[in-house]
């Protein structure tokens, strides 16, 4: 059949053996993550593929020092066969994790270990921070050059990834940041670019533990100076049109809550259920004191909260309560196998999980299937941790 070649379709033409085989190579290296030790034939079994393209596929994942074989399994009859699993060590993701706060670099290997970091405090001129993030991620480049090094960034606000920008950042108003652009010019690395929100999903996804790694239907719920939501959708994060999707911070829970939310309106969940709310809640119950719901910081109010004080209790227990009411609305809405909540409040999580569960079970009808509601596993930052998934999902995403 004739057909118009645009170079765009002679290009894709060209690119596409190479496609296939780095998608077969994708579901082999997700086999041995997944399933180690196994051997050869074990992936060839298991993935439909010829034994002689794993084998192929393997040798390649060997050089380039991704796998490892370690000793011989048993024997079903013929040879031992040997047993390969996947290397630890290589640094394969630059994850850059930018908060309000503090921004953080890391180079991880294929399992998520960390093998190099720093960190250094957010600045609000965007055009400082470009030069800061490419020339960090240059200097990592230059030390761990290798040709499997990708970069994943993790951003509290509205991400474009197909052009690696960032839409809009609304703690520091900025718009049309090219940052993922800007690293690409500079470093040549390929980068991927989302949202705190879906880079914890992820992070969830990739490193939860065991019980979470199994599940496919999930939804995190940071509780920050906002409230972000990730979903996770038969094991990819459901990013909507736009990547807008997951905006429930948005979603109105009563009539005025004790903050303003980030979008200027005092009805969302934001304003309900954020650190800032839970603030301003403890900075009224304490108006004698004359506390300002600024200088209250969350290891102070935790520290009191785990002493007794009274205040202190009260104003994270009602914080839970609004917190409740949104999450029971996500389960009305998904009927996610588990919702996992991350943020400075799951310190205390023996303290608020009753009240949690009590609006929950409340509000959501009998003989729907529960849904697991569970404190982030996740050991240091989960925005870095997710800022490293971003990459790794990359590596084995086609048959994860
Ligand atoms: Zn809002």
């Amino acid at each position: 059949m004739p057909k118009k070649m645009h170079l765009q379709d002679a290009k894709s033409e060209i690119a596409r053996p190479k496609k296939m085989r780095d998608i077969n190579k994708q579901i082999v290296l997700n086999y041995i993550r997944d399933r180690s030790p196994l051997s050869r034939a074990d992936i060839a079994r298991a993935t439909d593929l010829q034994r002689s393209t794993v084998s192929a596929i393997v040798e390649s994942l060997k050089s380039a020092d991704l796998v490892e074989e370690i000793g011989e399994g048993t024997s079903t009859g013929g040879r031992k066969p040997t047993m390969l699993q996947i290397k630890r060590g290589k640094p394969v993701a630059i994850g850059v994790d930018l908060t309000p706060t503090q921004t953080s670099i890391a180079v991880a290997d294929l399992s998520g270990t960390v093998v190099d970091e720093y960190s250094f405090p957010t600045s609000s001129d965007a055009e400082i921070m470009t030069e800061k993030i490419v020339g960090g991620i240059s200097k990592f480049n230059d030390e761990y050059r290798n040709e499997d090094l990708e970069v994943g960034i993790s951003l509290p606000g509205i991400t474009d990834n197909a052009f690696g920008t960032a839409r809009f950042i609304p703690y520091f108003n900025w718009r049309e940041w090219e940052i993922g652009k800007k690293i690409y010019e500079e470093t040549g690395l390929d980068v991927t670019i989302d949202n705190d929100a879906n880079a914890i999903a992820l992070a969830e996804l990739w490193f939860g533990r065991e019980k979470i790694e199994k599940v496919r239907n999930f939804i995190t719920v940071l509780v920050a100076d906002g409230i972000g939501t990730g979903i996770i959708f038969d094991g990819q994060v459901y990013r909507g049109e736009n990547g807008a999707a997951g905006e429930f911070g948005h979603m109105i829970v009563g009539e005025k809550g004790p903050v303003r939310c980030s979008c200027g309106g005092y009805r969302c969940w934001e304003a309900f259920a954020s650190e800032t709310s839970l603030k301003s809640r403890f900075a009224a119950l304490n108006n004698g004191a004359g506390i300002d719901p600024k200088s209250v910081s969350m290891d102070h109010l935790i520290k009191l909260a785990d002493s007794g004080d009274e205040n202190a209790v009260k104003s994270l227990l009602n914080t839970s309560e609004y917190l409740g009411i949104g999450i029971s609305n996500l389960i009305v809405g998904f009927s996610p196998q588990a919702i996992i909540v991350s943020g400075n409040i799951t310190r205390v999580w023996d303290l608020i999980e009753d009240s949690l569960y009590g609006v929950v079970e409340k509000s959501i009808r009998r003989k729907l299937p529960r849904t697991v509601i569970r404190a982030s596993s996740l050991e240091g930052s989960p925005t870095l941790m997710g800022a490293i998934g971003l990459v790794l999902a990359n590596k084995f995403s086609s048959a994860h």
